[in-house]
């Protein structure tokens, strides 16, 4: 997953993106960038890490002008190296570009393809390059056309910034998977991933970007360009409400504390339980953990405690990392737990090896009784949108039952939501895409090909490694 920052119109634009970048931490923490533009000379600064690692006081002082474009990253496995980091550059023909992108494409290797025959030399393996050529080779005769151009190739998820020069285009795929919002500030226009990264620039939330659209932005003033052709209906990710949005913020319309106490309290209700305290696997279950407490009138207890100074344990790519990341992570509250029949909220299942962790924790410290509830149902198919996922092979949940993922993770009782009750939950934002629930892919996988779910994650044998580069197919999301 990424966080993508837009900012026009607004003076030391670099010291602005660099603030909503750091609202948007929890996006991606692998890597970031900022490229401004005063006027026509474009300025870059990346790196690996996080957003307060990458920038510091010289760095930022050094991205002049009103406009800027920003990006935190997180990739799929593999895609990791420094070539990958956004904002992607390029000078072509009409001046420079600079390229956000959160979401991932699932026609990339197709036109990648297409375009190394037709003499293409891609510089990274990431998937949001292959819209630089399209643009560059659109024949359109203006900058406007040739986005639009390029766009309309485009399959899959995608919420972007794009400059050329200091004008900005801000567009989102027609199903809309992935947020993108609008905010003011002053006379500048800010764009950003989720509306908490409005907040902590005092900037005022406009709209959202509807699916489809796509803006022109130069010097703070707006104008729509015609819409990408519609798709036969949106999909915003239920992903986003269920665990990767901040829950202060507001997508589609929708708070997402507000989502997650609702799946809380529907998951209360389909899976009762007699305990003493509901705890929360911090921090992205809190929400669900409160909602369900409130619902089942059960005590909301602090019984873990989350460790702030290490990232998001699934975040790190390596597996071994990931293991010993969720030890680093929390820590039980020994009074709170001792001899009690507790109930643990989490979000979602995905190789089930933190909760496995945090179960034996839980025993250590005196828990009579655990009880796991998650406020999303079982996860069995990998996303192909931009959430990283898993190759379905190490979902837990597509291997296993909920009797034997029980057994596995060693608790007394374990209740996933249903389907019905999460859509439910939360249907005044749907319909949804609910891919990695319910299998049910919404925009065509055009470079998986037929029969992708017995294949081990989305590589596909029909192009050719040679052609593609090594790294080809590596997402960033
Ligand atoms: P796991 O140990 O693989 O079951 O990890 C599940 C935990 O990771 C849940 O508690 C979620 O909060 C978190 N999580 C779920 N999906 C993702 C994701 N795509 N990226 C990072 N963290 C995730």
């Amino acid at each position: 997953m990424c966080g993508v920052v837009g900012i026009s119109g607004i003076e030391n634009a670099a010291q602005q993106a660099f603030l909503a970048m750091y609202a948007l931490q929890h996006r991606g923490q692998e890597a970031g960038g900022i490229v401004s533009f005063d006027g026509a000379d474009a300025r870059v600064h990346k790196g690996a890490g996080l957003v307060s690692e990458i920038f510091h006081r010289d760095a930022l002082a050094e991205l002049s002008g009103d406009t800027a474009v920003g990006h935190v990253r997180y990739s799929t496995a593999g895609g990791g190296n420094l070539a990958n980091v956004q904002p992607i550059t390029a000078k072509y023909a009409r001046g420079s570009l600079a390229l956000a992108h959160n979401g991932n494409l699932t026609n990339q290797l197709a036109l990648r393809h297409r375009l190394v025959e037709e003499g293409a030399i891609f510089r990274s393996s990431s998937d949001s390059e292959t819209l630089i050529h399209l643009i560059a080779k659109s024949r359109e005769g203006t900058v406007d056309g040739q986005v639009l151009d390029a766009l309309s190739h485009l399959e899959g998820a995608f919420s972007m910034v794009l400059a050329v020069d200091d004008t900005l285009y801000a567009a989102r795929d027609p199903r809309g998977f992935r947020p993108l919002v609008i905010g003011r500030k002053g006379e500048g226009i800010v764009i950003v991933s989720e509306t908490c990264a409005l907040d902590i620039l005092n900037a005022e939330y406009v709209r959202d970007i509807e699916p489809g659209e796509v803006l022109k932005i130069h010097a703070g003033d707006m104008e729509p360009l015609r819409s990408l052709a519609p798709a036969p209906e949106r999909a915003p990710c239920i992903f986003e409400l269920v665990y990767f949005a901040r829950p202060d913020s507001r997508i589609w319309g929708v708070s997402v504390d507000r989502a997650r106490r609702a799946l809380g309290r529907t998951l209360a209700r389909e899976h009762p339980v007699e305990a003493d305290c509901v705890i929360s696997v911090p921090d992205s279950a809190n929400s669900a953990a409160l909602g369900f407490s409130e619902e089942s009138g059960v005590p909301f207890e602090l019984g873990l405690l989350r460790n702030h100074y290490v990232g998001r344990t699934f975040i790190q790519p390596d597996q071994k990392d990931r293991d010993f990341g969720a030890r680093m992570k929390y820590n039980p509250v020994r009074e709170v737990l001792a001899g009690q029949r507790v109930v643990v909220v989490d979000d979602s299942l995905v190789r089930g090896t933190t909760s496995r962790s945090l179960v034996r924790m839980l025993r250590q410290a005196g828990a009579a009784e655990v009880h796991l509830r998650i406020g999303s149902p079982p996860v069995r198919s990998p996303c192909f949108y931009g959430i990283d996922m898993p190759t379905k092979s190490e979902l837990i949940a597509s291997n296993l039952g909920v009797d034997d993922i029980a057994r596995r993770i060693g608790v007394d009782s374990l209740g996933y939501l249903s389907l019905e009750g999460m859509v439910d939950a939360v249907k005044q934002a749907g319909p949804y895409c609910t891919a990695c629930f319910s299998g049910d892919y919404k925009a065509p996988l055009v470079d998986v090909g037929e029969g992708f779910l017995t294949l081990e994650g989305p590589a596909t044998k029909e192009l050719e490694p040679s052609i593609l580069g090594a790294g080809a197919g590596a997402g960033v999301d």
